[in-house]
């Protein structure tokens, strides 16, 4: 098979098209010919060497293709069947794994991270990884689902509980999981404030429901939130900025709010100020991706045509270094996907 591989850390230029050999599906697992996969942040991250891995390796988490072949061939997912991957491998014997807390495996493994990914023409995963892609959806749009959306589902549902009528404050509501916290609060009934570098970040957020869209260049987030508010704050603040953004944050939180982070791109060293923290009963939620029982949900909704993928770009597969530079240059808004034939 063809995959973008990469055989060093370095820029873009590292990633390489080349022959693979075709992976062999182990008992259990499911062949699945990729038809498109969605670049995040994060694949940046792994080519750069941030994250550890062996090499060469084949990035990329968010995959989407059909079904090649199902060892056994007894199981109800036919060959040719329409797929979407659940993007972490987990072991389905530790006590988070029983519980149905997967997301907290002890033994999680990314795919494109820990292990090869979908930056390739076919893909090896565990038969429970695999998820039917609702029919309103192509394989592009259902590529730009699994992390993004896995995670802003975890985060407001499941950790912060969110309520119809709250107020919840995404900060960078630009991004993939800001675009789709966007959604998932709204789907939740609650308001919506967002943060955005750009004007043109702004629209995009107003336009997928937000309420109003700070600039967080110019203005003080937590004067704004407060202000848009009543003074109140928001009950939801969702943060993947890290040290940037988070006294900001931090400052917008109301009384019993409830502060949720899934990501830190501009650093991991924050500082709390507790007096607010206890004396305002607040608490602080970590989020990473989220479960199987979750991408379930979340597809059913995608399904009902209430969520909708964010799109910015299309590439081939071969032009994965140039997908790369598009998403390190940061003016895209939602999904760079690449597409195999
Ligand atoms: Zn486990």
């Amino acid at each position: 098979m063809k995959a973008a591989a990469i055989e060093r850390h370095g820029g873009p230029e590292v990633i390489e098209v080349r022959d693979y050999p075709d992976p062999r599906p182990a008992p259990g697992e499911v062949l699945v010919r990729v038809r498109a996969c969605a670049l995040n942040h994060r694949d940046v991250w792994v080519r750069r060497g941030m994250r550890e891995q062996r090499l060469p390796h084949i990035l990329g988490s968010d995959i989407a293709g059909e079904v090649a072949s199902v060892p056994g061939g007894r199981d109800r997912l036919a060959v040719g069947t329409r797929v979407v991957l659940k993007p972490t491998l987990t072991c389905g014997r530790c006590e988070f794994c029983k519980a149905g807390q997967d997301n907290a495996c002890v033994a999680i493994r990314l795919l494109g991270g820990a292990v090869d990914g979908g930056y390739a023409e076919l893909i090896a995963v565990p038969r429970a990884n695999v998820f039917p892609i609702p029919r309103n959806l192509s394989f592009v749009e259902a590529a730009a689902i699994p992390v993004v959306f896995l995670t802003a589902w975890h985060m407001l549902v499941t950790r912060a509980d969110l309520r119809p009528g709250e107020t919840v404050l995404v900060v960078g509501g630009a991004s993939g999981v800001g675009s789709a916290a966007i959604q998932v609060a709204l789907v939740r009934g609650a308001r919506v404030l967002a943060t955005a570098g750009s004007e043109a970040k702004r629209k995009r957020a107003l336009e997928l429901g937000a309420e109003h869209a700070i600039d967080h260049h110019a203005d003080s987030i937590s004067s704004e939130a407060r202000r848009l508010s009543g003074g109140r704050g928001a009950d939801v603040v969702v943060d993947h900025v890290g040290a940037a953004t988070w006294g900001e944050s931090l400052r917008s939180l109301a009384r019993r709010g409830r502060f949720v982070v899934c990501g830190s791109t501009t650093g991991d060293d924050v500082t709390l100020p507790l007096r607010q923290f206890f004396g305002q009963n607040q608490t602080i939620h970590g989020a990473f991706i989220g479960t199987a029982g979750e991408f379930g949900a979340l597809l059913r909704v995608f399904a009902a045509g209430r969520f909708r993928p964010v799109l910015d770009a299309v590439l081939p597969l071969a032009q994965a270094a140039d997908a790369h530079r598009k998403l390190e240059q940061g003016d895209h808004f939602g999904k760079i996907v690449l597409a195999t034939d």
